[in-house]
Formats: C-alpha cells, sequence, structure tokens
C-alpha cells in the first residue's frame, strides 16, 4: 500500500506520467480505485467457458472445457457479484463462452437483476438461444444485449462459427426487439479476407433493424494461427464505410473501449474497439471475473487474483471484499498488444476470460 493522499479523480493526463497516484483500494465515495486513479464500477463476468459455437477466432477446432467442478457455482457467481457491487459496482455484463448455455442462468440473472445498487445488468451473447430467453431476460432487468455476428451469409456464418445457425441468430435478434430490447448491439470482428466485404451491408442491416454495432480489431488471445494475415485496423474499415455513409463523431461516452459514430437520418451508431490501432486503457473502469473464479484486472495480461481459493475456504465476506481491493494493487496501466498477431500475447482464449 502507498502512503500518497487519495485522490478523487484522476485525468488521462495523470495517467500518461504513470505515476502511482493514489492508495489503491476503496475511494471515499465507495468505488474500488486502481493504483492509477482509475475507478472500477465495471465487472465483467464470465459464467461458463462453454460455448455452442467454436469462432475461428475465439476457440480452437476442439477445446477441452473446464470440469463443472471448477467453474464457479451460480450461487457464487451471485455472491462474488453482490460483493462488488457492495465495493460500489454499478454495471455487470454476463458473458462466456456463451452465457445461456450454462444451465439455470436465468436463476442467476433474476437474481442480479435485483440487487439493489446494480443499476446496469447487461449480457453478451452469440444469439443462438435468444428466440427462447430474450423474454425473460428483459423481465429479469436485463438492460441491454450484445450480440455477435460477423456475417450474413449462412455459409460464411457456419464456416466462421464451425457448427452455427444464421437463420437461430437472426431469430434471436429480432426476438430481443420484440421483447422490448433497445439498443442492441451487433459486435463483428474485422477479418480481413474473410468478412471485410461485409461491413457496408452489416452496417445497413444494423440501420434496417435499429441496431449498434461495433466493429472489433481482433486480438491475439490463445493459440491461433493465421491472426496476423486477417489483421484490419478500425481506420481502414471506417474509411471503407465512409465511402457508403456520413459517419459523424458521437459525443457520447460509453465508458468503454468503443468510439462511435453517428449516421444522420438513422438511431444506430457505429462504434469502434481497436485494442491495437487506439489503445483504450487510459480510462479502463472494469476488471474481469472467468468462469473459474479468477478475477483479471487486464484482458490483456496474465495476472491474475483467485476469489475461487477465497470463496471455497470457508472465508465470509470480508475476507472476499478484502481480495478484491487488494487485486486494485495488481491493476496494470495497459495491456501491451502488439499487431505482431502470430504468436498468442496472452495464453488465455477470450471464451476463457469473458469477452
Ligand atoms: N459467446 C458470446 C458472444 O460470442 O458474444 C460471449 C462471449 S465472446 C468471447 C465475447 C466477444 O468476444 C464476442 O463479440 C467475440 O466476437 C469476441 N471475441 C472472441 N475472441 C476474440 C478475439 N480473439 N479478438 C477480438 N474479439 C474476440
Ligand atoms: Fe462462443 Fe462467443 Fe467464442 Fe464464438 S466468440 S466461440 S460464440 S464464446
Amino acid at each position: 500500500m502507498h502512503n500518497e493522499t487519495l485522490r478523487p479523480e484522476s485525468t488521462p493526463d495523470d495517467l500518461a506520467s504513470f505515476r502511482p497516484l493514489v492508495q489503491t483500494g476503496v475511494h471515499p465515495e465507495g468505488t474500488l480505485v486502481d493504483k492509477y486513479g482509475r475507478r472500477i464500477t465495471y465487472v465483467r463476468l464470465s459464467i461458463t467457458d462453454r460455448c455452442d459455437f467454436r469462432c475461428t477466432y475465439c476457440m480452437s477446432e476442439e477445446m477441452t472445457f473446464l470440469p463443472r467442478d471448477a467453474v464457479m457455482s451460480l450461487e457464487e457467481c451471485l455472491r462474488v457479484a453482490s460483493v462488488f457491487v457492495g465495493l460500489g459496482v454499478s454495471k455487470l455484463r454476463i458473458t462466456g463462452g456463451e452465457p445461456l448455455v450454462r444451465k439455470d442462468a436465468l436463476w442467476l440473472i433474476e437474481r442480479l437483476g435485483a440487487l439493489p445498487g446494480l443499476d446496469n445488468l447487461v449480457i453478451t451473447s452469440n444469439g443462438s438461444q435468444l428466440d427462447r430467453f430474450a423474454a425473460p431476460l428483459f423481465a429479469a432487468g436485463v438492460k441491454r444485449i450484445n450480440i455477435s455476428l460477423d456475417t450474413l451469409q449462412a455459409d460464411r456464418f457456419r464456416q466462421i462459427t464451425r457448427i452455427g445457425d444464421l437463420g437461430k441468430v437472426l431469430k434471436g435478434i429480432a426476438a430481443a426487439r420484440a421483447a422490448g430490447f433497445r439498443r442492441t448491439k451487433l459486435n463483428t470482428v474485422m477479418m480481413r479476407g474473410v468478412n471485410d466485404d461485409e461491413f457496408v451491408d452489416l452496417v445497413r442491416y444494423a440501420v434496417a433493424n435499429e441496431l449498434d454495432i461495433s466493429f472489433i480489431e481482433e486480438m491475439p488471445l490463445g493459440e491461433i494461427h493465421g491472426r496476423s494475415n486477417t489483421y484490419i485496423s478500425s481506420d481502414e474499415t471506417r474509411s471503407r464505410l465512409e465511402e457508403h455513409f456520413e459517419l459523424l463523431p458521437s459525443t457520447e461516452d460509453s465508458g468503454g473501449p468503443a468510439r462511435y459514430w453517428r449516421i444522420p437520418g438513422s438511431s444506430s451508431r457505429v462504434g469502434f474497439i481497436s485494442p491495437h490501432s487506439h489503445n483504450f486503457c487510459d480510462s479502463c473502469n472494469r476488471v474481469r471475473i472467468t468462469a473459474r473464479g479468477e478475477l483479471y484486472p487486464c484482458l490483456g495480461q496474465n495476472d491474475a487474483v483467485n476469489l475461487m481459493e477465497v470463496l471455497r475456504s470457508g472465508a465470509d465476506d470480508a475476507a472476499l471484499r478484502q481480495a478484491i481491493v487488494d487485486s486494485m494493487g495488481i491493476k496494470p496501466l495497459g495491456h501491451d498488444f502488439t499487431q505482431q498477431m502470430e504468436a498468442p500475447q496472452v495464453v488465455r482464449f477470450m471464451s476463457m476470460t469473458g469477452g
């Protein structure tokens, strides 16, 4: 622990100076704060490493999944989430793997939806199960859904996901709208020679269905070869889109890594998540919890705190709270992904950490 004075605010300039600014732990207003003064108010919780797809950029073809006992129970997930909310976390994203293939996921989500202080419960899904789950998720208080969609062509969808059915996902997207979800966001991983000829079509689809869409630069997570051949920067995609759409920079801050543009005459926003070309670490407000109960302060680094050990040691919530507060001390200033994409720069697959 440092003894410097606790500072209520930090600015990007402070962060750029690389100075440990503050005592890590809990801000006087109750939020978690790391040693660079960033407040942590957002947790991404992976509730399973399993999935009904095998997207080529996310998983290897023959994935070995965790044994059941190595995965947090739904009760353990609820306990971890409740302690975070008690520490001022106001936004929680349920992710995976595919969260909706976890048996009884809805049991957990209904309880999270009722947690006082959790203002923004959201979920990331591949959409395959949404025709069944959209309505109960909405009723449980989920505010927004992000759905992965890399292509609108059925054959190509099958190639990218290895086993997925595009028709089911499109039905899921329609079901989300029918259930009452608004501002549903599509996530599209940009891959040269794989789906880059469809970016314009995907934006047209988003506009026609009143969806937002974010284009994501592929990240070097897990042992997958050939990534450097397919890398495309956000800037290249944006200038290609600008040949077809007027894109006006949006001042809206999503509180996340995406930068957004608006298309005049439409409610859709087009975002870019650019871990390579525009590092977004300065304003990072989040940590990730894996399905096996590890707290990763940074997606792009290998340091973690093992919350599962605390959970299963019989310790009380005060000990869990302390482990979380202590994890603020290892949150790095940033990831160091480079465009050298062949070697995995982080050994975990995205499905393990929770995207
Ligand atoms: N199964 C759900 C889904 O696909 O939306 C949630 C989990 S998935 C790991 C979350 C997001 O991570 C998806 O939008 C996916 O496209 C993205 N993703 C997976 N691997 C990635 C990688 N190597 N680089 C960039 N994005 C990745
Ligand atoms: Fe499954 Fe999502 Fe990974 Fe695709 S990106 S394999 S849908 S976890």
